[in-house]
């Protein structure tokens, strides 16, 4: 595949939103701003569109899709949505930072869901997403838009910065809110099960529906899940994660980079940056949502900076934690 134009980045409005749609139908790609990430979108249906997807991204082939729609997308004519607390989660969740993987009727492209028999649908709350998707008014297939294994985008600079010329267009919404990719969730058995951590987390849903379970780590269960396999998140330059009792360890790795010539940074909450005040920062925030929200962008802001980003374990003390430290564990080398 040859890629050689230059990607257009437009703020979001009626002339973008007709060339976006336009695009969309002509089997291209357009990244687009959510609640959560930007995503690198293409007609759910087609798969010339989604094959394009991988090739943009060099995202394995068995890593399926999630595909969005608008709030006022009748999902029942992609997917089976036949557990009675399906209508709960909606309810209380959607539109929202929750992906729910069902039984597929198979309207889509096979390439989306890796030959697996369902397919994970989500109804993202952002404006911008939301204008996008009913300017559309199609499903589109949607990874976040960056190169595989790199860390997510939050800034339509970031899609630019990895994947100029490999798309056509760009619509540009600002910083995501959210900050970490939506909850990914298998409502195909008798409770839903969680396959990936995110903003909506397990206290809430289990609060809605009465019950929820994370997925084991057992090979049937994993294969539910192929994404979860893989490596993820990673910035581009060195990294280290250590828990919040190896302060010393932490500040040794520092100067010993220091001393090499290296730039090192420090990456953690505003209650660890206040105790280490007078090295070089990147500061999370206070709580799970503010923390969650500017991970990746710290992440990002801090390849550009820094030979070596020195994190630390969050703990906020709530469950949004849980979809955190996921992130956190794969972007950064545990020491
Ligand atoms: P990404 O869009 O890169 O943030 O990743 C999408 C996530 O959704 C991955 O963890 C996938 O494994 C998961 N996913 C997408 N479709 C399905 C599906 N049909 N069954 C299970 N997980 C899925
Ligand atoms: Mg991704």
């Amino acid at each position: 595949m040859k890629f050689s134009k230059n990607t257009k980045i437009c703020k979001i409005d009626d002339i973008s939103l007709d060339y976006a749609k336009n695009l969309i139908l002509n089997n291209e790609l357009v990244a687009f701003p959510t609640e959560t990430v930007y995503g690198l979108g293409a007609i759910a249906t087609s798969d010339d569109a989604v094959l394009k997807i991988f090739n943009a991204k060099g995202r394995p082939q068995d890593n399926p899709l999630i595909v969005h729609v608008h709030s006022d997308y009748d999902v029942s004519t992609l997917v089976y949505e036949d557990k009675d607390y399906i209508k709960k989660l909606k309810d209380a969740f959607l539109p929202g930072p929750l992906t729910m993987v069902y039984k597929s009727k198979g309207k889509v492209s096979k390439l989306v869901s890796c030959g697996l028999d369902t397919v994970a649908i989500r109804v993202p709350s952002s404006k911008s997403a939301q204008a996008f998707l009913k300017a559309v008014n199609v499903p589109v297939a949607a990874p976040s838009a960056n190169v595989s294994k790199h860390t997510s985008p939050v800034t339509a600079e970031h899609v630019f910065n990895d994947l100029n010329g490999k798309l056509e267009l760009i619509l540009d919404g600002g910083k995501c809110s959210g900050g970490i990719e939506s909850t990914v969730i298998d409502v195909t058995g008798n409770e839903p099960v969680i396959l990936r951590s995110g903003l909506v987390t397990y206290d809430m849903i289990k609060s809605v529906v009465g019950k929820c379970r994370y997925s084991k780590n057992t090979s049937t269960e994993k294969v539910k899940s192929p994404g979860v396999k893989y490596s993820h998140y990673l910035p581009k330059c060195e990294t280290a994660l250590f828990k919040r009792n190896e302060v010393e360890k932490a500040i040794s790795l520092y100067n010993n980079a220091v001393e090499t010539g290296k730039t090192p940074y420090f990456m953690a909450d505003d209650g660890m940056c206040e105790f280490l005040k007078g090295y070089n920062l990147l500061k999370l925030g206070k709580t799970g949502e503010e923390i969650a929200s500017n991970l990746y962008y710290k992440l990002l802001e801090g390849e550009k900076i820094a030979d070596l980003i020195i994190a630390f374990d969050v703990v906020t003390g709530t469950d949004i934690d849980v979809g955190i430290m996921n992130r956190l564990e794969k972007a950064c080398k545990r020491c």
